[in-house]
């Protein structure tokens, strides 16, 4: 067999970048190890890689990619601002343009800073609730990703869970002890433990919606307990919408379920494929930070005009043409027959999925939480994945992440990938 060019770009990768990725997530360790596929263009819902394949694109580069690859809307926007520069140093008419928009589209979002990451937004909404509130620690939920920041590292799951690692080595004690991880959709451990440690507690932290663990939607009452319990114990509710917010409805996914948070994460699907991320909510709360506050956090790319104008392109694109009855109808038509061909070979699955985006579980019981997604069976997954590539459908290279459904995806992207999973399930 003669060395592909994926081969010999990784090669040259892993000389010069640890793993040769430069987030772990891209590397094939959690499908058992070999060569990543090194991707060269995206076109609409299809990926092409360096040896000229093609690829139905479920990734979505972990999500951002709302509308598919290089949408010609968001295309032309950076392609206009880049031309006139594309960083100021001083206030923008697009991040305010940009921050206006998240404004009216989030319920409760009053005020908001744009930063460049969702770590960033995470990060930074943590601090100020801590300067908030006068406390410390943070309550969130075991294998739920925030990011890459000390704190959050703790008990997170995503790629971490995907290579293996609880909590990284790195941390220090000192920021481990403050935050706690209790199991997701267990509103009985949340109020015990804010019953004894709630007067020491920050915020409690979620995705409203996990993507992270691969998608649990939460129970019924789960996100408005969480919030009674919250405002019982003087603590802020902050829901991490960087995967979320504007994924299913032109919205945040909390409003969903009838739920405003005190703030709010934003990042991945606001930036239209660009640095892109925020964090924002009650003014009140908001005005702890500087200039107006004594709490800090500041960014020199933060608000840049070309990440604002793809951004803005994005959420013009998506308040216009509202893809989401469509994008919910294929990600049905895909569940259904994942479903139908995995029962016809006696393979156990677990299908969780919201509109467009899903996860496919190999495991017989159902998944509501983290120990539920690990239970799921990482052999049978990764063969499944191998024969998916081979077919041309690409997903994210874990059994802990998610397939999204783009507004670029058609009837016959479903059609062709459902040929696909047919043979790879008759496979494994
Ligand atoms: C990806 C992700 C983050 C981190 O965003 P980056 O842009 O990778 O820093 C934070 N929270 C959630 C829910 C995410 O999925």
């Amino acid at each position: 067999m003669s060395a592909s060019a994926s081969d010999s770009w990784f090669l040259r990768a892993r000389a010069v970048i640890p793993g040769g990725v430069n987030s772990p997530s891209r590397s094939f360790k959690g499908i058992g190890g070999g060569t990543p596929v090194v991707m060269v263009r995206g076109q609409g819902a299809y990926l092409e890689d360096v040896d000229g394949q093609r690829y139905i694109d479920y990734q979505a580069a972990y999500g951002p990619l709302v509308l598919g690859h290089a949408h010609p809307a968001v295309t032309e926007a950076i392609r206009r601002q880049a031309g006139e520069g594309t960083l100021t140093g001083a206030p923008h008419p697009l991040e305010i343009m940009l921050a206006e928009r998240l404004c009216n589209g989030i319920e409760g979002l009053s005020q908001v800073r744009l930063v460049s990451t969702g770590t960033e937004a995470v990060m930074s909404a943590v601090r100020i609730a801590r300067a908030y509130t006068g406390r410390s620690r943070v309550v969130k939920f075991r294998g739920a990703y925030h990011g890459h920041s000390d704190a959050m590292l703790v008990d997170a799951g995503s790629g971490v869970g995907t290579v293996g690692i609880t909590t990284p080595a790195g941390i220090p004690d000192g920021v481990e002890r403050d935050v706690t991880g209790l199991p997701y959709n267990d509103i009985d451990a949340v109020l015990a433990f804010m019953e004894r440690s709630g007067d020491t507690v920050a915020a409690i932290l979620v995705e409203p919606v996990e993507g992270n663990m691969g998608l649990v939607e939460p129970g019924t009452d789960f996100l408005s307990g969480l919030a009674e319990i919250a405002r019982a114990h003087g603590a802020l509710l902050i829901f991490d919408e960087v995967i979320t917010a504007f994924r299913f409805h032109y919205g945040a996914a909390g409003s969903l379920y009838g739920v405003t948070p005190d703030l709010y994460c934003l990042g991945k699907t606001i930036g239209g494929g660009l640095p892109q991320g925020a964090y924002g909510g009650r003014a009140d709360v908001m005005a702890t930070v500087a200039p107006l506050g004594p709490s800090y956090q500041a960014g020199t790319l933060a608000g840049n005009p070309l990440a604002a104008a793809a951004g803005l392109a994005l959420l013009d694109v998506l308040s216009r043409e509202n893809p989401y009855p469509e994008m919910e109808r294929l990600g049905q038509l895909l569940h259904e027959g994942l479903i139908e061909q995995a029962r016809r070979r006696g393979i156990p699955v677990a299908l969780n999925r919201l509109g467009g985006m899903f996860t496919l579980f190999f495991t017989d019981g159902e998944v509501r939480d983290y120990d539920g997604a690990l239970r799921s069976d990482a052999g049978r997954f990764a063969r499944f994945y191998r024969a998916l590539l081979a077919g041309g459908v690409y997903l994210a290279p874990s059994r802990l992440e998610c397939w999204f459904v783009s507004a670029a995806h058609t009837q016959d992207e479903i059609a062709r990938t459902l040929e696909v999973t047919e043979g790879a399930f008759a496979a494994i």
